[in-house]
């Protein structure tokens, strides 16, 4: 670092946040909660809430404790039960977002298409899809990795005389009651659908080319007199969020999952597997059910109702390979036709499109996609190498896993205050890793991840294009410590 140059109490930074979902809402609060006011949150659509905006699918629920999936500083007393339905969770977001004097600084239908560092400036130049522009000193790209829907080539598809649509593209003039419904997937999105729609479609398909391992969960109403009780004494609800018996199986999950030989995996194992053998009656469905693959190498399913639910009357699973799509429904490679009125696509989202298709532009002409031309990936999954005062939360190769991503959203903000402090001080104009840290960094994770139960042989969206899992691939307790403080040396601050 040259000679600090001191500018004032540096007050003056201009920021960028694009994306108003949960990470975005966040550093908006963040700002605000400092004194700044010279941002401007960036957000395509026409609401706030990112994923809870997009998905509103029948069934969506969290699948971390509603408690636990709230900012620490915006506790509610008002969830309804232990998981929260999606609408809820969205309508939290608005709230927070409206209490806390984020609504004003959002810019709605305004997609943020490209960033441009200037070096002489120091400054990055935002190019949206208004005509607009945008100068600032630093950016926060909270797009979410869970945000652009991958639609299967499905030969035929556009074939099909029914309505078909992607999970997070929701048709709400799609007839459910009575009708026959297929869902091709198997994720936490797929099995919610079945859930809700298994006591009100006249039939339903579970389409699954690879069935998932199941973890039983609880799940219950808070009533008034609880939620009462919530409001007048916070540390009740503080008491459920760090309820030691959740935190000892989030734990168990991450520590399990960094390494695939682990007792915590063979023990998240073996709960899942007796809850396939006690829960399902029929052999023949109970096989059909039955991965063939470990335990949380795809994202565990936490559910306490999907063996109920497909087990009902109107639920046929089917684990052949589809052949294409007709108009009358889905045709099998063994020949059988699943006649259906609604095709649902719950197949996901291509994580790898993070950020993109917006084009950044770093230091020396640097391109975000040249720099990820493998994968996307990110010093402790918040900075890059090249790309100065650019930040992201929730960005690649972050933790992933049934916990709060809130929480690592707040461990995150945390860590980039303490990055950034010397710039907001004017001594120095902007920070960024170093390419021989992020390189060091990188090598290191790459090497972990191999390890990882998420690399142990079957197919996810975890896993990059070479295979190798782009996730964390230490425990959660390794990622809060290396969130408490950034290690300086490992940074570039230039002035
Ligand atoms: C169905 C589903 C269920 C989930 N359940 C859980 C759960 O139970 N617990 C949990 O912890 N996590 C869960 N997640 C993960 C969830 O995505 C995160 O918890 C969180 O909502 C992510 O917030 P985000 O702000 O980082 O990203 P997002 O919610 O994806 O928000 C990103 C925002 O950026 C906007 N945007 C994107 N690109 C641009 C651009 N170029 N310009 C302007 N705006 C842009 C988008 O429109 C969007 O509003 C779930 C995800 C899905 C899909």
């Amino acid at each position: 670092m040259r000679d600090p140059v001191w500018k004032g109490d540096g007050k003056d930074l201009r920021y960028a946040i694009i994306g108003a979902g949960m990470s975005g809402i966040l550093a908006a609060i963040k700002l605000i909660e400092r004194g700044e006011r010279n941002f401007t949150v960036f957000e395509k659509g026409t609401d706030l809430g990112g994923t809870w905006r997009d998905n509103s699918y029948p069934g969506l629920t969290c699948d971390t404790p509603s408690h636990a999936y709230s900012y620490s500083f915006a506790l509610n007393p008002q969830w309804s039960s232990y998981y929260a339905s999606g609408p809820e969770i969205h309508e939290y977001f608005r709230k927070v977002a409206t209490e806390r004097g984020v609504l004003p600084h959002i810019r709605y239908q305004s997609e943020v298409t490209s960033c441009v560092f200037d070096e002489e400036s120091a400054t990055w130049r935002i190019g949206l899809t208004d005509g607009g522009t945008a100068e600032v000193d630093v950016v926060y790209a909270a797009s979410g990795v869970l945000h652009h829907p991958n639609v299967p080539a499905l030969p035929g598809l556009e074939s099909f005389a029914g309505k078909a649509f992607h999970s997070a593209r929701w048709d709400d003039t799609a007839v459910l009651d009575g009708t026959r419904v297929g869902v091709i997937g198997c994720g936490s999105t797929g099995i919610q659908i079945v859930n809700a729609l298994s006591s009100r479609s006249a039939r339903v398909v579970h389409f699954q080319r690879s069935p998932q391992w199941i973890m039983p969960v609880p799940q219950f109403p808070y009533t008034p007199e609880q939620q009462a009780e919530f409001a007048r004494d916070p540390a009740k609800i503080e008491a459920i969020r760090h309820d030691p018996v959740y935190w000892e199986a989030v734990f168990r999950f991450t520590d399990g999952v960094t390494d695939f030989n682990s007792p915590q995996i063979a023990e998240i194992e073996e709960i899942c597997r007796r809850n396939l053998e006690d829960s399902v009656r029929d052999p023949v469905l109970r096989e059909k059910l039955r991965p063939n693959y470990r335990a949380a190498c795809k994202r565990l399913i936490y559910s306490w109702e999907y063996y109920e639910c497909v087990q009902r009357p109107a639920v046929f699973v089917e684990t052949g390979g589809i052949e294409r799509i007709e108009p009358a429904g889905v045709r099998m490679k063994d020949g059988t036709l699943h006649e259906l009125d609604v095709l649902v696509l719950a197949t996901g989202f291509k994580a790898d499109q993070v950020i993109r298709p917006a084009t950044c532009t770093g230091r020396d002409g640097l391109a975000l996609d040249d720099f990820w031309a493998v994968r996307p990936t990110a010093h402790y999954a918040v900075s890059l190498p090249g790309f100065p005062n650019f930040f992201m939360l929730n960005g690649p190769t972050g933790p992933v896993g049934n916990f709060p991503l809130i929480d690592i959203a707040e461990m995150q903000w945390g860590y980039l205050e303490q990055l950034l402090e010397p710039v907001r001080q004017g001594k120095a104009r902007s920070v960024e890793p170093t390419r021989e840290a992020f390189d060091a960094y990188e090598a290191r994770r790459i090497e972990a991840a191999k390890k990882t139960i998420f690399g142990s042989g079957c197919t996810s969206w975890y896993l990059d294009k070479t295979g190798i899992p782009a996730t964390w691939p230490w425990s959660y307790q390794d990622f809060a410590r290396a969130m408490e403080k950034p290690v300086l040396s490992e940074f570039r601050y230039s002035a």
